[in-house]
């Protein structure tokens, strides 16, 4: 077994480190108030590739398709510098990208994913629904054939990117109207007439992330943008979030880093009773227990990865990784916090931030019950 980065790995880490100190760190602060997405920090994410990351060369991306772990490696750097960064790159390219990359035509791909991988256009994943959020398959947005077209007609919630998205996957219902899961996922561009974006959401954490309410009245899709087969939908949804688990783990990992590296300094420079406070056994502790949370968390993640990449079943490593992961942030961002004293209530200090942000690790692309759900059913299954 080798725990070791890749060369190439390694300098992905480097490079990546160095943008977000260089361009993502201070626009954060800002665009967390501000609740939007810095454009020129957007401009230069383009220019380094980072919205095609696990896709293919041939497709416009940077090649990681089959190098999960250096997608995770760059997710998590980004989200080192921002978290709401980390969870726009993540989702967009886990959850939209590269399951048209994976499951897609080839003719989807020449329409919809060039763009998505070039980060000419933003994606959005859609499955929440205001009564669908853990029950997946309580989805109730209808997809009625008529012809060779679909019309959509339905509300969806909280989607990541929603409100910037230009092509989205849309999980919608397709079979009579008491059957649950009867689903199929459709690829939707935004101009498509009858679209329109709804609410955007007002956040605790991961401000600068847009969430945004999308509507779909009488919204005409080709029976071609049907990913994988019509009826499939479901079993789709829950293939695209194993995989989209993992980018969550590794943004949560991130996050976890920076509130960790963040307490370290600040340790060792705050001085209470004539000695820096990281003498003080209290403080002590919650540093190694936070990186051992953290390392725990990134080792998990990277083990999902893996499993991905040598087509192992991964669905419960996955679940797993965005668990621990998830949790590790949290409680790394709770004891930052508890270091920086009243200073970590404060905005000027970024743990403040991280607090808000790591809450919303154990929430989105199923909440923490769901994953200990996951794991169980799995285990389960397999029996003893
Ligand atoms: C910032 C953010 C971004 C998001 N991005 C997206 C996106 O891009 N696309 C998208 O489709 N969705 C997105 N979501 C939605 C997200 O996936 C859901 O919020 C999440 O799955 C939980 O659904 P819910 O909010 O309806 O909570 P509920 O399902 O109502 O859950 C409420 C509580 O009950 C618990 N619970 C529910 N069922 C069970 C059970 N069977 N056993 C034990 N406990 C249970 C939950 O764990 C939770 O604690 C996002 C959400 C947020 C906050």
């Amino acid at each position: 077994m080798d725990f070791s980065l890749s060369e190439k790995q390694k300098m992905l880490k480097n490079v990546t480190r160095k943008f977000a100190e260089e361009f993502i760190v201070p626009a954060a602060r800002e665009s967390d108030e501000k609740q939007e997405l810095d454009d020129t920090v957007f401009q230069r994410m383009k220019g380094m590739n980072f919205f095609g990351s696990c896709i293919p060369e041939e497709y416009g991306g940077a090649g990681l398709h089959n190098d999960s772990i250096g997608f995770c490696v760059v997710i998590e750097e980004i989200a080192r510098g921002d978290a709401a960064w980390g969870i726009t790159t993540a989702v967009h390219n886990g959850v939209v990208a590269y399951p048209i990359y994976k499951f897609g035509t080839e003719d989807q791909k020449q329409k919809f994913l060039i763009d998505l991988a070039k980060g000419n256009k933003i994606g959005a994943f859609c499955l929440t629904e205001a009564n669908a959020g853990s029950d997946a398959g309580g989805v109730q947005l209808t997809a009625v054939k008529d012809g060779d077209e679909y019309i959509l007609n339905g509300t969806k919630i909280f989607a990541t990117s929603g409100g910037i998205a230009k092509t989205l996957l849309v999980v919608a219902k397709t079979g009579e109207k008491d059957s649950r899961k009867k689903m199929t996922v459709f690829i939707v561009d935004s101009n498509t007439p009858g679209y329109s974006v709804g609410v955007k959401e007002d956040k605790m954490g991961v401000r600068a992330s847009n969430t945004s309410e999308l509507v779909f009245q009488d919204v005409r899709v080709p029976q071609e943008n049907i990913l994988g087969n019509s009826g499939e939908g479901f079993k789709m949804a829950m293939k695209i979030l194993d995989f989209g688990r993992i980018g969550i783990a590794a943004q949560c990992v991130g996050l976890g880093q920076a509130a960790l590296e963040a307490s370290i300094k600040y340790a060792n420079e705050r001085v209470q009773f004539n000695k820096p406070i990281g003498k003080f056994q209290a403080i002590q502790w919650k540093i190694a227990d936070m990186s051992c949370a953290i390392e725990a968390a990134r080792l998990f993640t990277y083990k999902a990865a893996y499993l991905h990449d040598t087509g192992s079943d991964f669905g419960m490593a996955s679940a797993m990784a965005k668990l621990v992961s998830s949790e590790a942030a949290m409680q790394a961002a709770h004891s930052a916090v508890q270091i920086h004293g009243g200073y970590g209530l404060m905005k000027a200090y970024p743990v403040e931030r991280y607090f808000r942000d790591a809450k919303m690790g154990e929430i989105y692309e199923g909440t923490s019950e769901i994953q200990r759900l996951v794991i169980a059913a799995n285990l389960l299954r397999k029996g003893a």
